[in-house]
Order: C-alpha cells, then structure tokens, then sequence
C-alpha cells in the first residue's frame, strides 16, 4: 500500500523501515499533516499520522478528495481525528493502542523523582561547582499518597511502581478496573483524591468531559504543596490556573510531558527563534516545573512495538482483515 507518512522523524523513518519487508510503500514527509500540506497525501491510498497532526474535518475532506481510505495512527491517543468526518467519507482509522505502557509511566516517575529530589537544579550546580543544598530539599516518596487519574495500561503500570516505592494509591476511573483493586488500591471520588493526594498523576485520555479537569476549582480542592505530573495530553490541564496555583504556592511541583498549546511547538527546532508562547514563557520560570516536549513514548522498544503495530494494521487494512487491524469505531 502507498502510504504518506507526515511528521516523519529520522527515527519513524528507520523503525518503519526495520520492519516493513517491503511490504508498503512509504512516503515520508517531514511536515505535519494541515491543511496547507494535506496536498501531499495525493496519490496515497494511506496516510499515516501522529499526536499532532490535525485531523481537522477541512483536512479528512481533502483526505477523501485524494482518494484516501485509510488513516494509521502511529499512537495510542485520537483526540486529534474528527472521527465522524471520518466516518462521514468512510475513511477507516486504525491506531496503536498499546506499545509501550511502561514508557510513559517510567517517564511519570521520573518527573517525579527529578522534582522531588531537585535534580535538574543539582545539575547545573554541581557543573557550576556550586555544592550549596539549599533550595534542594526533597521528601521520602515512601508513605504518601499517589492519586492516579485513569487507571487503563499506563496507569495501571505507574500503580504498580508506586506500590513498589511503599507509597499508598487511590485512584480515579470511571470504569474501575479489577486487576487494580487487587493490587489493593482504593478507588475515590474524585474530590476524595484531591483531597488525598501528595502526587496526582494524570492518565485519561482527552475528551470533553476531561478537558482542563485540572482548573482553579479542583486545584483548590488539593493538599496544599501537590505535585502534579501529567504525561497524558495537555489539554487535561488549564495552564494559566495551573500558573495561578504555583505562584499561590498552591502547587509545590509540576511535571509536564505535554502542554495544552504544544501543537505548533513540540517536535520542531526553534532554538534560533522568539517563543511567542507567553504563557509556556512563564512556565518555564518557575524552578519547580520540569518539563519535557512529548517524550515519554520515546523508549527503543516503543518504537519498534509502534511500528510493527502499525506495519500490522496497514497490511490488516490492505487485506481486508478488519479484524487484525486496531480500528478506532466510528462514533
Ligand atoms: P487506556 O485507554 O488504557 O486508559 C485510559 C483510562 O482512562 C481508562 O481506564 C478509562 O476508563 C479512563 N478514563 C476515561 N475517561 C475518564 C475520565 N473522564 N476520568 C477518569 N478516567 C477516565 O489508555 P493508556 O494507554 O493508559 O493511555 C492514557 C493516555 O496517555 C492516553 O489517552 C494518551 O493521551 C496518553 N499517552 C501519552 C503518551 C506520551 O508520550 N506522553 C504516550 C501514550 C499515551
């Protein structure tokens, strides 16, 4: 099958390709999928995306103009796709929905571990031969409370390492699984958790009930001092409330895999460049937030486990065998 593959990366590139056998015919294309560069996808009957292309409506009915039928996600989230677009031109949609949960709940932890223990300041104070602690003071993870948010693949994971450092876990789910109560850990409201919590841990997808669900009112609803990490999508939080709550001293630490606006900024070069971002500006003065630009996915065996999957449903998609494909159903 002739594929177009946007916001190709070197490493989508070579992991593709490790795995293809020749199977398909990529075309690779560094540019992310808009309406601008939708013209490229001509002549493919495949276009393969990820997190930040925009599967806009305009963009699938340029899609279905070109002659597209199919749509393969190389990740586990969708909120990007306009499904019922989709559906509307019949252009089915397959994505990764498991690669590696372990990635990004490792990265969750190191997040954490970086801002308790201080680490991105010790760094540059021990290359500056600065070995004064203050300002370093971290606490013992053993013994407090992790409040995780979604407790699907990843969240499950991220449980099973926080149980492994002696903390206690509640959890938020709307659909509470069983494989985690057995692990012991207590289901709570919402409210509860916040109220509960030293570490809230972000692991929902986004939608419209989720969007910004981390606003001025549940942040006023959380331990004074809470750390929270989020490595899910970035419009879980509403950063300038978050802003507000770490200039109150209302949050003590935020982790941020992703961020709300990081559509035209993350995965690009703009070292040479003017942010324009003030509210990312501001965030990034503040020396309790760590954050990384969508990179907790990025694990060698995540790579590898993305593309076989993908190469899996491109075949599955070109045979017919909608059974072996991971088809996101229409709405
Ligand atoms: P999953 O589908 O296995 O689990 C999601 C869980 O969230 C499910 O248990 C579901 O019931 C629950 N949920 C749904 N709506 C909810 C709500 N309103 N409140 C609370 N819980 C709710 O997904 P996963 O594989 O664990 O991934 C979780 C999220 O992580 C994805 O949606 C994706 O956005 C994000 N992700 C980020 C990266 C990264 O590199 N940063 C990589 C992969 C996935």
């Amino acid at each position: 099958m002739k594929v177009a593959v946007f916001s190709t990366k070197a490493y989508d590139e070579t992991h593709l390709n490790k795995f293809n056998e020749g199977k398909h015919e990529f075309t690779y294309i560094p540019a992310r999928l808009t309406k601008l560069t939708a013209s490229l996808a001509d002549g493919h009957e495949a276009i393969c995306c990820f997190v930040n292309d925009q599967l806009s409506t305009e963009c699938i009915e340029i899609m279905a103009n070109y002659g597209v039928q199919y749509i393969a996600m190389r990740c586990a989230g969708y909120n990007n796709v306009d499904l019922n677009a989709c559906a509307q031109h019949n252009i089915k949609v397959v994505r990764v929905p498991e690669y590696s949960p372990y990635a990004v709940a490792e990265h969750a932890v190191a997040l954490m571990m970086d801002l308790n223990r201080n680490i991105h300041r010790a760094f540059s104070r021990v290359r500056e031969h600065y070995y004064i602690l203050d300002g370093l003071l971290g606490f013992d993870m053993y013994g407090k409370t992790i409040g995780v948010i979604g407790t699907g693949k990843i969240g499950v994971c991220l449980i099973k390492i926080m149980l492994g450092f002696g903390c206690k876990v509640v959890a938020y789910d709307l659909y509470p699984s069983d494989e985690v109560k057995a692990l012991g850990v207590d289901y709570r409201s919402l409210n509860d958790l916040y109220k509960l919590s030293d570490v809230i841990s972000l692991h929902c997808p986004l939608n419209s009930d989720t969007h910004h669900m981390i606003n001025a009112a549940a942040l006023n609803k959380m331990k004074k001092g809470v750390m929270i990490i989020n490595t899910s999508r970035g419009g879980l939080v509403d950063t300038v409330a978050v802003i507000e709550g770490l200039k109150t001293e209302q949050i003590g630490h935020l982790g941020l895999d992703v961020y709300e606006e990081e559509t035209d900024l993350f995965f690009e070069d703009f070292s040479n460049t003017i942010l324009q971002d003030d509210v990312f500006a501001r965030l990034l003065t503040f020396s309790n937030v760590v954050i990384t630009g969508h990179q907790a996915f990025f694990t060698r065996e995540a790579l590898d486990a993305i593309s076989k999957v993908t190469l899996n449903n491109l075949t599955a998609l070109e045979l017919g065998d909608l059974d072996k494909a991971c088809l996101i159903p229409f709405p």
